[in-house]
């Protein structure tokens, strides 16, 4: 026992780490669904089902990640750019 869990911890990491380039706010939401899934790894009855919904949720977030919002004019730009080219805001920080 534990094994899931560990990989959890490891998968969180590599999540943690792909998440910091794309600014504070996917963080956020990365660190909230590595910690649903950490959750559902710790019930030993529902560990199948947690992995499978950890999968989904980790597809949807990644999906989800590579979505960038302009925070000065909400463009969504299909991946991070250093300024929006939409209204040339400063992104990322
Ligand atoms: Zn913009």
């Amino acid at each position: 026992m534990g094994s899931l869990k560990q990989d959890w911890k490891e998968t969180g990491k590599d999540l943690g780490g792909a998440f910091k380039q794309l600014g504070k706010s996917i963080v956020k939401s990365g660190a909230t669904v590595v910690g649903k899934a950490n959750d559902w790894a710790e019930r030993d009855d529902a560990k199948e089902e947690a992995k499978k919904e950890a999968e989904v949720m980790q597809a949807v977030e990644e999906r989800e990640a590579a979505k960038i919002i302009c925070p000065h004019c909400n463009a969504e730009l299909e991946k991070a750019e250093a300024f929006c080219p939409k209204c040339g805001g400063k992104l990322g920080e």
